[in-house]
């Protein structure tokens, strides 16, 4: 017997084509009137084209949404949405942009409805993290779940290929730590392996043709259940040592989910039989770890640290800093084989 809590987040879900259309009437349905749209710089074209929909109801738009959520531009936003007197946010973007709107959500207590154009799931979690001086900080706070998420398989056509492939791999590590989290439950182990299974299948699909839409919705519905799965379960090792090497040696998020994710799996692969069992069969392969290595590899995805930029001087740090807080994980956190691990994920060796 598995004895549980399931607990849900109350968020309305619309998912389809040309979904971001239907912003209008979402907030009328919420009766919410001036909108600030948020994106980054990259996407500011596009999410000003969405809010033209928008019509009166669009208060002002802030286009400098910036990666890991520093606390210097939620200010400067934030002085944007009280000029315009704003009543909700709305997020149209990757994780960066989702991060903005939840920042300011846990400052103004403001609705946000988000229009997620990646895979990295912000979108159905009530987990912020900010950036100030250098150091990142994550909280949970149920404030920052947003009420609406549009997801519109049309916007994610333009995600180049590489940032799909890794945006859809940091995607997989949610479900894949979520089918060994201490507080899983049923439901949550049933998105995480069917999750796997459809990004799994979907992004070598993306790779040979990016617009393919078939291939394109069902990776976008993978990556709203792995949304689901992080914002319901707790995640342990993968998403620890991810956070250190993002936080402390500025290495790009999703790449280094992409690069860590096999070498987390077996370092936890003889403390999670049933959850490394389920990622295989979601994977279509005998071994979960080596599984997910093979695909990173399929995707022509980056498979060392050594890639992504890290020094090799930096091992014995990151190994001190991933170990100095204790943390629960499948097998017990030591640190000459976490040492071990951050060297072979350094240099790439197969799992
Ligand atoms: P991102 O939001 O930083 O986007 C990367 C780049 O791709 C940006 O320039 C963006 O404008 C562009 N882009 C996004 N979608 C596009 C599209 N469809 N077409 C063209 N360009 C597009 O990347 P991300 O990986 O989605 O987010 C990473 C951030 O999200 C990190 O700060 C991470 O910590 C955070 N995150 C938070 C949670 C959470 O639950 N709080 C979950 C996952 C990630």
């Amino acid at each position: 017997m598995q004895p549980f809590v399931y607990e849900t987040a109350p968020a309305r879900v619309v998912f389809g084509r040309g979904t971001s259309q239907n912003l209008r009437r979402e907030l009328e349905a919420l009766n919410f009137g001036r909108a600030l749209v948020l994106s980054t710089p990259d996407q500011k074209e596009q999410s000003l084209r969405i809010a033209q929909g928008l019509g009166s109801q669009l208060a002002g738009s802030f286009h400098a949404a910036a990666m890991h959520t520093p606390v210097e531009v939620t200010l400067q936003a934030l002085e944007v949405l009280k000029d315009v007197q704003a009543d909700c946010i709305v997020a149209i973007g990757g994780g960066s942009t989702i991060g903005l709107g939840k920042a300011l959500a846990l400052r103004t207590d403001l609705p946000q409805i988000v229009v997620p154009t990646t895979y990295a799931g912000s979108e159905m979690t009530p987990i912020l993290g900010e950036t100030e001086n250098g150091l990142k900080t994550t909280q949970r706070n149920p404030k920052v779940q947003p009420r609406v998420v549009l997801y519109d398989v049309d916007l994610t056509v333009t995600l180049p290929v590489q940032a799909s492939v890794t945006s859809g791999m940091n995607a997989i590590a949610h479900a894949a730590e979520a089918l060994y989290a201490r507080d899983g439950n049923p439901v949550i182990s049933l998105m995480a392996e069917e999750a796997i299974r459809a990004l799994a299948h979907a992004l070598p699909r993306i790779v040979a043709t990016p617009d393919d839409i078939e291939a394109r919705s069902d990776a976008l519905y993978g990556a709203w259940l792995c949304g689901t799965c992080l914002g319901s379960a707790g995640m342990a090792l993968h998403h620890k040592l991810c956070h250190t090497l993002g936080g402390s040696f500025d290495l790009p998020h999703a790449p280094t989910h992409t690069v860590i994710l096999p070498y987390a799996l077996a370092y936890n692969s003889d403390a999670a039989r049933p959850a490394m069992a389920a990622i295989a069969r979601a994977l279509g392969m005998a071994d979960a770890a080596m599984g997910m290595r093979a695909l990173s590899m399929r995707l022509g995805a980056p498979t060392s640290l050594r890639e992504l930029g890290m020094a090799e001087a930096d091992l014995d740090r990151a190994a001190d800093l991933a170990t100095q807080n204790a943390y629960w994980n499948p097998r017990p956190i030591e640190h000459g084989p976490i040492r071990n691990l951050l060297g072979r994920a350094w240099a790439g060796t197969p799992v």
